[in-house]
């Protein structure tokens, strides 16, 4: 299938850019968004640090790009601590895991980031690592292989994962803090905004920074992602203040209209007009159709289009509201469209 223009805004990881030149959080009061639930995490590490405990184990639950790491780092600063960053996939074998525990001092945060998808006999180890801080080893091969039950230091597990539903029960169980990160308000992205403008040495104009905003998805990635592609236009044209009018130039370069709809999210709602007359369709043909996976439709593109009100689930599968629809028929089918 052809690359789709403006299905980078989509992209899920850590980018290189992002990590080098971003600004990013050090502390909570540097943390904009999520109030209620920094203001717990803060509490929690607060209290584990005053009584000289590893903090519980903690499984944050969320889409990608909404400030799960981020929070991790913030709570390995407050309570002086070191933090391991990992992914359930990157597990493959239980020696991973190992490895990894027996690397982490006394009190340090492990941090695995989509855990549900971390290999079933990875995950049983973690259960005996969490509970009572020591995992059994297989050593020799065959006959004469041999279990050890080796200590570990007592460490904080933190679990985030983007399917709530998708977590085994036993592992859900053993976590003693489970929290949720909701998409931030269009007035939090704005300040995230003019928050890393300031870092990156930009000025831009309250309009520009909620423009921006409104097409972030209620991501932070992707508000900083859009932030440093409209940098690229500002700096091209000598000026130093981000204005609405650079903001708009470099929005619709990236295919992204006023409402933050993207080339695919329109692809996609266009393929559910033309082909399906509004729907409802399932999520499999879906992804065919625009030739996105499952798991980007479901964490990225399709929360968007939901809280829009440009898409609705039924029991089955997706379709266009009724005001939507009329609305999207004269969009992608012209005004006299007799459909
Ligand atoms: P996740 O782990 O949920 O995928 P990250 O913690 O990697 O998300 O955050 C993605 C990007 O967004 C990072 O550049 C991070 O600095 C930024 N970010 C996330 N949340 C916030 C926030 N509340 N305030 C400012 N920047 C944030």
């Amino acid at each position: 299938m052809e690359p789709i223009e403006g299905v980078e805004i989509f992209t899920l990881q850590e980018t290189p850019e992002e990590k080098q030149y971003d600004f990013s959080p050090k502390t909570f009061d540097d943390y904009l968004g999520q109030k209620e639930l920094k203001e717990k995490l803060s509490v929690y590490t607060q209290a584990a640090k005053m009584r000289g405990e590893p903090l519980d184990h903690l499984l944050l639950f969320g889409p990608p790009g909404l400030g799960k790491t981020t929070l991790s780092q913030i709570m390995a600063q407050v309570m002086g601590v070191g933090i391991k960053i990992c992914s359930g996939p990157m597990m493959e074998r239980t020696g991973d895991l190992v490895a990894i525990l027996s690397g982490l001092d006394a009190h340090d945060i492990l941090f695995i980031d989509e855990i549900h998808r971390m290999p079933a006999n990875v995950e049983e180890m973690l259960y005996s690592a969490m509970e009572h801080f020591r995992v059994d080893v297989i050593i020799g091969q065959g006959a004469g292989a041999k279990s050890i039950n080796l200590p570990i230091h007592p460490f904080t597990l933190i679990g985030a994962t983007t399917k709530s539903g998708m977590i085994s029960a036993p592992l859900r169980s053993r976590f003693g803090i489970t929290e949720r990160l909701d998409f931030y308000t269009d007035d939090e992205l704005q300040q995230i905004i003019t928050q890393s403008a300031r870092f990156l040495n930009m000025q831009i104009e309250p309009a520009a920074a909620l423009q921006i905003a409104t097409c972030s998805r209620g991501t932070p990635r992707i508000a900083k992602k859009l932030l440093r592609r409209v940098r690229d236009f500002a700096q091209v044209a000598h000026q130093n203040e981000i204005t609405l009018a650079i903001v708009e130039q470099a929005l619709a370069f990236q295919g992204i209209d006023k409402e933050g709809l993207t080339a695919v999210d329109a692809m996609l709602l266009k393929k559910i007009v033309i082909n399906f007359n509004g729907g409802p369709v399932g999520l499999e043909t879906l992804a065919s159709l625009i030739g996105e996976d499952r798991d980007t439709i479901e964490t990225v593109i399709e929360p968007f289009l939901l809280r829009k009100g440009y898409l609705e689930k039924t029991a089955r599968g997706r379709q266009i509201p009724h005001t939507a629809l009329l609305q999207l028929k004269k969009r992608f089918l012209g005004q006299n469209s007799l459909f």
